[in-house]
């Protein structure tokens, strides 16, 4: 039984992860914590989380719980896993991270510190995403230059991050399947007057919505047909039990930074 530390464990996919460790014998919730101005301190985190007293309170700080479990779970926000990695690497606490929108210098150095721990992080943990990121660049490569390639991606209106890190990752393999810089390529709004599209151009637009938990779609456009690959979450439980299932992994597996490719063997 591997005891686990659960960050932002009064969030959407905190409770979520929560709830999916409580219902699994192999791992068990050592400690949970929220920003310390969090309205949830000090409360029972499976009272928060809809699964009835589990005895452990919700800390300020991932130092208060540090000690109570092998693997960190974070499901936070950019600059919160950065500060939580930065505490976790140097004491070897492994970490599976699903927090999205970490870019630049700061996913350099969460990517550094990551590689010195066991860690799986993954803008999307759902089974379903990942067969989609294996099959998408295949797609792409066999239908070559006639098919036009645009993203579609739809989330819940308290989302803050935009395109979603999925819909980002998709990108990138499509556009890498077919040579493209996607830096160059990427075409992320079109108003006015934009002109015919072009031949090379990836289109990724984001619709934000009410309480969507997530839509992507990759558009094969031809001419007279088109191709559409869809993946619908009907709710946060499929990436929940993809991080729990990441955790159980990833304290089995030498030092490194793994994505869910790895953990799902899709490599
Ligand atoms: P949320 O806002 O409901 O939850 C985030 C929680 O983190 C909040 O409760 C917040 O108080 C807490 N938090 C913020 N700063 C903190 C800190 N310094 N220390 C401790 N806790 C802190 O958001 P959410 O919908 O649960 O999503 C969280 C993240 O997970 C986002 O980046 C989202 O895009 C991502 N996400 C990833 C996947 C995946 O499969 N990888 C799936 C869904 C969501």
């Amino acid at each position: 039984m591997i005891k686990a530390v659960v960050a932002g464990a009064a969030g959407r996919m905190g409770k979520r992860i929560i709830h999916m460790i409580h219902q699994n014998n192999e791992i068990s919730l050592g400690g949970a914590f929220e920003r310390s101005d969090h309205p949830s301190m000090n409360a029972d985190a499976g009272h928060v989380a809809g699964v009835g007293e589990l005895g452990v309170k919700i800390a300020g700080s991932l130092e208060d719980v540090i000690d109570q479990g092998e693997i960190l779970i974070d499901f936070t926000a950019p600059e919160a896993t950065l500060e939580n990695i930065r505490i976790a690497a140097p004491k070897g606490l492994a970490m599976v991270i699903g927090t999205t929108g970490i870019e630049g210098d700061m996913l350099k150095e969460v990517e550094t510190l990551a590689g010195n721990i066991q860690c799986v992080m993954a803008a999307n943990m759902s089974v379903g995403v990942n067969v989609m990121f294996r099959i998408a660049g295949e797609m792409a490569q066999i239908l070559g230059e006639d098919y036009d390639i645009e993203i579609l991606e739809a989330h819940h209106r308290m989302k803050k991050d935009a395109p979603s890190g999925t819909a980002m990752r998709l990108a990138r393999i499509l556009a890498g399947a077919v040579g493209r810089d996607l830096e160059k390529v990427g075409v992320y709004e079109r108003k006015g007057i934009i002109g015919e599209r072009t031949d090379q151009e990836i289109g990724i637009q984001s619709l934000r919505a009410g309480d969507i938990t997530g839509e992507h779609t990759v558009l094969f456009g031809g001419i007279g047909e088109r191709l559409e690959l869809i993946h619908r979450a009907h709710n946060r439980d499929n990436f929940a039990r993809g991080a729990v299932r990441a955790a159980l992994w990833v304290v089995k597996q030498p030092k490194g930074l793994y994505d869910m490719q790895d953990v799902l063997g899709l490599r």
